[in-house]
């Protein structure tokens, strides 16, 4: 009996997901292609710290836990703290790892053959037939293969034309940026400081703060203020004004949070707003599907997206390697990771939004369910930041 001819698989994003799917296709024999935007690896900011539980899983079949656990640090157990500093509810660490993601997609990219991925590649529509799929690039070229699988994250242009869903804003924005030097020297003795891991509630925003090494000695913090979609950046054009807006909110909160606000130079604060969008229906199978920020984009508040974006990878190169054909594998795999990604996509959601509450009474209520371990503290259970 001949053996069985492994599908061509071509991949579209060369981000967490999108590489640790070529390196364990390719591992396995499949023959492959990645095709990315961006025309060199780090022409994007890359983003800051991941920390990785469940991901270190996925990690470790294609052979890359042992340098995550080299490069990264071990992460610090997470206190949500008031404004006043008192612990409401703490999490430990779960073992896990934290890492620059930076540093992890350059691991990834190693573990990936350079001449499989093509780097300016655009991809715009997909469109199957009998035989295959046939993948389109914005500068009007096209190659063909057996599957196309979207890993082009939040805002997946596959995604619009297989689901046409809109992105949703779910009333965050993030203002964030870094301490380091005397501010992270004087951040490190203050009670709340907590290996610099910790996230403080109030009803005039959040706080979320991570070491971005293990010395402890750059921190990346971040405020999420509860505002319509782009109310900040409309509001605040001149950075100066929204430093003196943070302040305004945080400014009497427990040290080191003034301190963070204090520091920072007005043009390094950078906005983001979150977005996730409603969950994705699993499809009976085809020659396309979707992986990690494309298939379930969520907001970072649970710390998951990169986790289940590994997580997805390795699902789908086992169901390749089950089912019989291609159209089965994706039936398969797409009910996986719909059963698990939507309801992580969901309960983050739901964190983001509660963490932002901006009613004093809610907000008192939510702190005493945290504390005494209520519904809301549910909610909460197993965040991963
Ligand atoms: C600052 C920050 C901190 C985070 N921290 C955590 C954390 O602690 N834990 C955690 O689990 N998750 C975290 N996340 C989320 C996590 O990084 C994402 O969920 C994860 O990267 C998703 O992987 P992905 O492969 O689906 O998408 P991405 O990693 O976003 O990759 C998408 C890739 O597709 C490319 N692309 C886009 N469109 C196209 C196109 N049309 N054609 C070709 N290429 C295209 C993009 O350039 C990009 O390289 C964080 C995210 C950010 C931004």
């Amino acid at each position: 009996m001949s053996p069985r001819r492994l599908p061509k698989v071509l991949i579209v994003g060369a981000g967490l997901g999108g590489l640790t799917l070529a390196a364990a296709l390719e591992q396995r024999g499949y023959e492959i292609e990645v095709f990315e935007r961006d025309a060199a690896p780090e022409s994007r900011d890359q983003g800051f710290v991941v920390n990785l539980e469940t991901g270190l899983a996925a990690l470790d079949r294609i052979g890359l836990a042992d340098a995550v656990r080299r490069t990264g640090f071990a992460t610090a157990g997470l206190k949500i703290l008031n404004s006043s500093g008192k612990v409401l509810i703490e999490f430990p660490s779960h073992d896990a790892f934290s890492i620059a993601r930076p540093t992890l997609r350059r691991l990834l990219l190693s573990a990936v053959s350079e001449s499989s991925i093509l780097l300016g590649a655009r991809a715009q529509r997909y469109a199957e037939d009998d035989r295959g799929v046939t993948l389109y690039f914005d500068d009007g070229s096209s190659v063909r293969g057996d599957l196309v699988v979207a890993c082009d994250g939040v805002r997946s242009a596959l995604r619009r034309q297989r689901v046409g869903d809109a992105l949703i804003y779910v009333g965050v924005t993030i203002v964030g940026g870094e301490a380091s030097g005397d501010t992270a020297a004087a951040a490190a003795s203050s009670k709340a400081f907590s290996e610099g891991k910790f996230m403080t509630l109030t009803p005039r925003g959040s706080c979320y703060s991570t070491p971005l090494g293990a010395m402890q000695d750059r921190i990346r913090w971040s405020v999420g203020i509860a505002a319509i979609e782009g109310e900040i950046d409309r509001q605040f054009p001149d950075r100066g004004a929204l430093k003196e807006e943070l302040l305004r909110r945080l400014g009497d909160c427990h040290d080191p949070v003034p301190r963070y606000l204090e520091a920072i130079a007005p043009e390094e604060l950078n906005i983001r707003q979150v977005y996730d969008r409603e969950p994705l229906d699993p499809g009976p199978g085809g020659r396309m599907t979707l992986l990690g920020d494309a298939a379930h984009p969520m907001t970072p508040y649970r710390g998951l997206g990169a986790n289940l974006a590994m997580l997805d990878a390795l699902d789908l190169a086992d169901a390749l390697d089950t089912a019989g054909d291609v159209n089965s594998a994706v039936a398969v795999y797409e009910r996986k990771i719909c059963r698990r990604g939507n309801s992580a996509q969901v309960m983050s959601r739901q964190v983001a939004r509660a963490m932002h509450w901006d009613e004093a009474f809610m907000c008192s209520l939510r702190d005493l369910q945290l504390r005494v371990g209520g519904a809301v503290a549910g909610l909460f259970r197993n965040i991963r930041r």
